[in-house]
């Protein structure tokens, strides 16, 4: 159960929306990176990001279904969802008529949604459901996976946050799409400087395993230059020599539609070359999902 393979024309796997019947909180996905049943958990219902990634596929333009955050529906919708993976009830859905198998393993618990999970203000609390979750429902080798920008992994809860991750399956995925400020600016348009995320990523890769998530992409026709993915590397490469661990590259490009018309996607082969370029000048491991 568990080893069919993930396929990327499964409508599972090509809708991540989340929403699911009546959740408003929790949503399952087929996810190829997670290998099979992801059961996310929007903490930004609201919407709101401190990126806005030319790639983004959240749909802004309609209004957001919660503005605020109610922890106990979470904790039950959540309870609600595992319960409905491991009856086979989420299985008989049509959305996973081709991977009706895979429905009953919850592969990970996943902290993603609608903006960035470490905006909230209780991200620590935020963990304590899932970790209860997993306790209750004996899903010991369920992992709990954080699926950020970097912005926010300095804030005192959310380092509460990832202790308590670490004590239970945790991984951290965390965005880095560029080698210099200027490309980061040109990429993910965001107010935070590209330096505090690069100390966040080392210092949280200091204290545990992380994945480096990497969205590659053309932006009006043009692949990353060369020499913006040499820095690239670089970053990757000072991660590691003070200390950080990288478990794995992400390297994935646009397979959704995007708010900005001139941002597309690259070929398999253009990722690919990309990812040979990576592991030639990183040494890491790196996965590509084209
Ligand atoms: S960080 Fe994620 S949610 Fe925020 S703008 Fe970028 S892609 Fe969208």
């Amino acid at each position: 159960m568990g080893e069919l393979p993930v396929q990327h024309h499964w409508r599972s796997v090509k809708d991540h929306s989340r929403s699911f019947w009546d959740f408003t909180y929790v949503y399952p996905v087929i996810s190829r990176r997670s290998r099979g049943l992801s059961i996310g958990i929007n903490l930004n219902p609201d919407k709101v990001c401190n990126f806005d990634c030319v790639y983004c596929e959240v749909d802004r333009s309609t209004p957001p279904k919660s503005r605020v955050l109610d922890l106990a529906k979470v904790r039950s919708e959540l309870a609600e969802m595992i319960r409905l993976a491991q009856t086979g009830k989420l299985g008989e859905d049509p959305k996973f008529a081709e991977a009706a198998p895979l429905t009953r393993l919850v592969r990970d618990i996943a902290f993603s949604g609608d903006g960035e999970p470490t905006m909230v203000p209780n991200f620590d609390e935020c963990v304590q459901v899932a970790v209860d979750a997993k306790s209750a429902f004996g899903l010991h080798e369920t992992k709990i996976v954080l699926i950020t920008d970097a912005a926010g992994l300095d804030k005192e809860s959310v380092r509460r946050g990832l202790a308590l991750m670490d004590a239970h399956q945790g991984e951290v995925w965390a965005k880095l799409d560029a080698g210099t400020e200027a490309y980061f600016k040109l990429v993910n348009r965001s107010s935070v400087r590209f330096d505090r995320i690069l100390a966040n990523l080392e210092s949280t890769a200091k204290a545990r395993p992380i994945v480096i998530q990497t969205l590659l992409l053309r932006i009006h026709g043009a692949p990353m230059p060369p020499e913006e993915l040499e820095a690239y590397c670089g970053r990757l490469r000072a991660i590691v020599e003070a200390g950080g661990r990288i478990a794995e590259v992400h390297a994935y490009t646009i397979a959704r539609p995007t708010p900005e018309p001139w941002a597309t996607k690259l070929t398999a082969d253009e990722l690919e070359s990309m990812a040979g370029t990576i592991r030639d000048r990183t040494g890491l491991r790196v996965a590509t999902f084209a």
